[in-house]
């Protein structure tokens, strides 16, 4: 069992209390290092979820004051810097990812609540300067009601927190249920909070079987946002559920990025930002480059440089030190790669670096996937016509600008994106074509508490951070008084 001092109660947190759940069946946690338990955490259901939607619901009818918002925000944000590395060690044991890159996630989530808390006078009242009708027009940002938050492993308390901070800044109550797969930096967050003595009801977490507790979020005709980070395919089936009540959506789901360079970048640059941005949690992040597009003429030197800095990773637990890719969540994760790979290879794809058919590991855990690069790659390959998350790097050459948006922009998906040339018209140009919510330009950078996050087409709808992630948690109301 994994000990922490974060981790003293592991259960629901109900109405300002740790849900006594009695002999309740648990579901484990496991770290997908070695296969070891790191908890038992009792699952909670339907009733259970309905107690903390109405415990918010309760709170909203109280709440607090923009101010108070800004306050309790920078309080959090504050804690959870001063918690950092705690929060980095359990995010590496139940996710795998390399302990420095954890603690940068801990960093990360702070950055929302920060920033919300410095922002969060945004949504003062406003008195329109134009007075139509001989009246006098307030605009105000009411809370939208009670906010269902659904949120995926990859990042066990960053997609969190960026929920979280904008629901807080617009005074919406809420209801959190986190991945079963990584519940225990969010069990964390729940004990810092608990320390900073949030109103009872204010904030809630549920925790155990995925479809009953969303289902229960979808149908509680007090929840009006569900603000979820996923799989299209969950993405979807919320969209069904929460239909006929029209609840305010906002959803953050898969991606299949794609990387162009073109042969006047700089190719050390791309290369290196390539790196960074695709072993990144093991290639398991919604942002992660998932087709690397290549001008043909310049294939062969860019991958001679990607190769030197490919075979200079470690792969390891994430706990060791110098560790840059950590295991797989599990091996259904692994077969997904691997399936990725033969499929490749079959289609006539080269394998330059990585194992071409890497031993199976034997065990549900432990399953470390060599970075991979495959040259050769064709469209009709399954590696690029899906996510793959994993440490797969696909060389795909084009010829023409033209080809190389085309193939860039023929997803499904349309989250991030990123694009590497010398020419600064070329770059905008592209950028502007380019069917995605974010563009990196000379930069595999992913998204930041300041700015819009979020997907075209089915990546989703709604954006995270930025002014206009309050958007999704408020509703305008306009009152207007006759002039006197
Ligand atoms: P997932 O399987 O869709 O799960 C996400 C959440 O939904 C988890 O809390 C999960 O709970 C719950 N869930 C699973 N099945 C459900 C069902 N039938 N009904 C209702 N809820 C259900 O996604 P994941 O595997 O955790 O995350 C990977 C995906 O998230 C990738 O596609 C990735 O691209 C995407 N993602 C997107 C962003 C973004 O910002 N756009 C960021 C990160 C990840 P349990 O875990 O308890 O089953």
């Amino acid at each position: 069992m994994l000990k922490s001092p974060l981790l003293q109660n592991v259960s629901g947190f109900i109405n300002g209390q740790w849900y006594d759940a009695g002999d309740a069946e648990s579901f484990a946690v496991i770290n997908p290092a070695d296969g070891s338990t790191l908890a038992d955490v009792p699952k909670l259901g339907s009733a259970e979820t309905r107690q903390a939607i109405e415990c918010a619901d309760a709170w909203m009818r109280s709440g607090i004051s923009i101010a108070d918002r800004g306050l309790l925000l920078k309080a959090i944000g504050d804690q959870i810097t001063a918690n950092r590395d705690e929060l980095g060690r359990i995010i590496t044991h139940e996710h795998g990812k390399p302990l420095k890159e954890a603690v940068t996630e801990a960093d990360y989530a702070a950055s929302f609540f920060q920033f919300y808390a410095d922002h969060v006078d945004y949504l003062d009242p406003k008195l329109l300067t134009l007075q139509p009708r001989g009246h006098a027009w307030r605009v105000f940002a009411r809370p939208a009601g009670v906010a269902g938050l659904i949120t995926p492993w990859n990042f066990p308390i960053a997609m969190l927190a960026k929920k979280m901070s904008a629901a807080i800044a617009a005074g919406c109550g809420c209801v959190v249920k986190p991945s079963s797969k990584t519940p225990l930096a969010t069990v964390a967050l729940f004990a810092l909070l608990q320390q900073l003595g949030i109103p009872a009801g204010m904030l809630n977490l549920v925790m155990g079987t995925a479809a009953e507790i969303s289902k229960t979020l979808c149908e509680h005709p007090a929840v009006r946002v569900i603000s979820f980070t996923g799989s299209t395919e969950v993405g979807r089936k919320l969209m069904q559920d929460s239909a006929a009540q029209l609840k305010r959506l906002s959803l953050e789901l898969g991606g299949n990025a794609p990387f162009i360079v073109f042969e006047d970048a700089d190719l050390n640059l791309a290369a290196e930002h390539l790196v960074q941005n695709k072993f990144r949690a093991s290639g398991q992040t919604c942002v992660c480059a998932n087709r690397i597009y290549v001008q043909a003429s310049v294939v062969d030197k860019f991958v001679e440089i990607l190769e030197r800095q490919v075979r200079a990773l470690k792969v390891s637990n994430g706990m060791e030190p110098g560790c840059d890719i950590g295991p797989l969540i599990d091996k259904h994760a692994y077969l997904k790669v691997k399936g990725h790979v033969d499929d490749a290879i079959s289609k006539g794809a080269r394998v330059i670096v990585g194992a071409s058919d890497p031993d199976e590991p034997k065990n549900e855990y432990g399953c470390f996937f060599p970075p991979t690069i495959l040259t050769q790659v064709k469209s009709e390959m399954r590696c690029v016509r899906e996510e793959t998350f994993g440490p797969i790097v696909p060389i795909i050459s084009f010829e023409s600008e033209e080809e190389a948006v085309q193939a860039a922009n023929a997803t499904e998906y349309g989250l991030a994106s990123y694009l590497f040339t010398a020419d600064r018209q070329r770059g905008n140009r592209v950028s502007e074509q380019l069917k995605f919510g974010h563009v990196g330009l000379n930069s595999g950078t992913g998204p930041a508490a300041a700015a819009p996050f979020g997907g075209f087409k089915q990546s989703g709808f709604g954006r995270e951070g930025g002014i206009e992630g309050l958007h999704d948690f408020v509703e305008y109301q306009t009152v207007a008084e006759p002039l006197s």
